[in-house]
């Protein structure tokens, strides 16, 4: 296989792109600032994309190579990729589900816990030596919260399985309610936020969902409520946020992703009431091997004309 042409979009992760460059002709895409004279030259060897949910595979990469047979995700979202164009082209899709799915639960759990208890105020405060002026001030508790959760997936599930353990009621909004699940639906995001103190988003980033969170879905969750997006960035409409954070319209928000990543709106720097992450849900030792070893899984499967591991399209 050392001769297949492999394009990593984007740099995501050392021993995947040690492994891949043992196993195939490796091609860093990032290396090649001049795109079009790159792909002049290797188009017609690159038989694999490995994207992540930074880089993916869109429409012009997609039909600028002739002998792409497979698009393999280091994510389990594929918002960077053009599946349509993919499904079109008779190309292979695959992503990384469920191996991810309890670091992310652990980190949305995290997020509500450290922006509610204001965890990293906290800590500036005994860094800064102001602890000695006064005590900290009074935060809002975390157990026992209504949590409202958009997208009941994998995801979604493993959140609310955690929240539960404090006590946490919860209800979620999906395109449908789901036979067997025992919390409560409501069949609009409006509804969901109108009747929860945290809202998570945790659903697939598609056209349906962008700014699935915008001014009516904030105004519903109101000035005691707290936002938690641990989905896409584009999920919520950020000027709406971010001026809803900065007029007190909305008690706080913990956010593991942004709309123009890794650009953060810079009004959220000053504000107490949130907690900014880089991305980093999924990010474990432990987790970004299992990732890597399934996408390296899922190419040899591809290339040896076995069934592939974790099939998208
Ligand atoms: P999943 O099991 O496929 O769940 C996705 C959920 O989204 C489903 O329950 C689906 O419910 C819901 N959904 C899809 N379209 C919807 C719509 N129009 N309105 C409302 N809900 C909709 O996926 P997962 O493994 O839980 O991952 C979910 C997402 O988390 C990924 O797509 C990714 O973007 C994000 N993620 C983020 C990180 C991070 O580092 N922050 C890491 C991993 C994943 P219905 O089909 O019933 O509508």
């Amino acid at each position: 296989m050392e001769s297949i042409g492999v394009l990593m979009a984007c740099p995501m992760n050392a021993y995947l792109e040690d492994e891949l460059c043992k196993r195939f002709n490796l091609l860093r895409f990032w290396n090649f600032p001049d795109t079009t004279e790159f792909l002049k030259r290797n188009a017609n060897s690159i038989r694999a994309v490995v994207g992540n949910a930074a880089a993916g595979a869109d429409a012009k990469l997609i039909e600028s190579l002739p002998d792409l047979e497979i698009v393999a995700s280091f994510s389990v979202g594929l918002d960077k990729i053009d599946l349509a164009k993919c499904k079109e082209k008779g190309i292979r899709v695959t992503n990384t589900p469920d191996v991810l799915t309890d670091d992310v639960a652990d980190l949305a759990i995290g997020l509500m816990l450290a922006t509610l208890r204001r965890i990293p105020a906290s800590d500036r405060y005994v860094r800064g030596g102001t602890w000695k002026k006064g005590d900290f001030k009074l935060t809002t508790r975390f157990s026992g919260k209504t949590v409202g959760i958009i997208g009941m997936g994998r995801i979604g599930t493993a959140i609310a399985k955690r929240a539960e353990a404090f006590d946490c009621p919860i209800s979620y909004y999906s395109r449908s309610k789901k036979p067997g699940i025992k919390y409560t639906y409501y069949p609009s995001v409006v509804e969901l936020a109108s009747n929860c103190h945290i809202l998570v988003v945790a659903c697939t980033l598609t056209e349906e969902t962008r700014h699935i969170v915008d001014r009516k879905v904030i105004d519903a969750l109101g000035p005691n409520g707290f936002l938690i997006n641990i989905g896409r960035g584009p999920h919520v409409d950020e000027p709406e946020l971010v001026s809803a954070l900065v007029e007190g319209r909305l008690a706080g928000a913990g956010l593991d992703v942004f709309e123009n990543e890794p650009h953060v709106p810079e009004e959220l720097f000053k504000l107490d009431n949130v907690v900014l992450l880089p991305h980093v849900g999924s990010g474990t030792v432990e987790t970004r091997r299992v990732m890597a070893d399934l996408v390296l899984g899922n190419l040899e499967a591809h290339f040896l004309g076995k069934p592939l591991l974790t099939p998208v399209v």
